[in-house]
């Protein structure tokens, strides 16, 4: 009996030990290549993005325009839903929202499709933690394509996962991070995929962010879905119109100012 559950444990902790990244690494090299690169996912070894110290302010407290839907206006959570369904339960004070302990992810209950969204983020000011579990949050859209959001100020971890990465598949440009704490905005641009009548990927989901105004990334395609340790993909065909998502990755992260408005068509006014 004894030997039987020794043999459990033991057997437990080797595959915890082959799914962890090692000890005073930053990444993972036992994942797949990701298509078109010579890196893994989550590879600790790609190059660490240059940093670049932002302008004091840039979009911040950017009043929406006339068109936009203004998505949280510091008061109240009515335009979102928890993503288990029901009410979004995270605190609200102050003119922000931030993640409440235990109440999961958050997703606005309209959706959209190619879009122009503005949103201001804080990470907490109590550093806790490192790499992957220092002020994680993160835009998914459709729950499905990360921009990561992240405390990357002096914090190493792989490229792909720090702040605005489009997670496991491209770093950003540079790295604008500020220091915990403050107020830092994303104006991001995305554009939806579509498919072809046939469930074929006919134009791979797009994205512009520009982070306390620097490019991170410029109409960069996304490989697919953005999934942990793996490689996404287009098989899942949706909708162009979705809702915009903020991960609980059990941080206290704060957001405030989000609005949102369609980017439109050229000659289609
Ligand atoms: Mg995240």
């Amino acid at each position: 009996m004894f030997k039987k559950s020794h043999l459990l444990i033991a057997s437990l902790l080797a595959v915890t030990a082959a799914y962890a990244a090692e000890p005073g690494k930053i990444g993972y090299q036992d994942t797949p290549i990701i298509p078109g690169t010579k890196w893994h996912v989550h590879d600790g070894e790609r190059p660490q993005p240059r940093v670049v110290t932002p302008g004091k302010t840039f979009s911040h407290m950017a009043p929406a325009p006339s068109d936009a839907t203004v998505l949280f206006d510091g008061k109240d959570l009515s335009k979102w839903e928890s993503a288990k369904g029901g009410e979004a339960k995270w605190k609200v004070e102050d003119g922000y929202m931030e993640v409440a302990p235990k109440a999961g992810s958050i997703q606005t209950k309209e959706k959209f499709a190619d879009f122009q969204l503005h949103i201001e983020f804080a990470t907490p000011s109590k550093v806790v933690g490192d790499s992957q579990g220092r002020g994680n949050s993160g835009i998914l859209m459709n729950g499905i394509y990360e921009v990561q959001v992240l405390d990357s100020y002096n914090n190493p971890t792989y490229p792909d996962g720090q702040a605005g990465g489009l997670y496991g598949q491209t770093p950003p440009l540079v790295n604008a991070s500020k220091p915990p704490g403050e107020w830092q905005s994303y104006d991001i641009i995305f554009e939806s995929p579509r498919w072809d009548k046939d469930g074929k990927i006919e134009k791979k989901a797009a994205v512009t962010v520009i982070h306390n105004g620097v490019v991170l990334h410029h109409r960069r395609e996304y490989q697919g879905t953005t999934p942990h340790k793996r490689n996404g993909d287009y098989s899942k065909v949706h909708a162009p119109e979705m809702f915009i998502q903020l991960q609980d990755h059990n941080n206290p992260m704060r957001f405030r100012n989000i609005w949102i408005r369609s980017i439109g068509e050229y000659d289609k006014p």
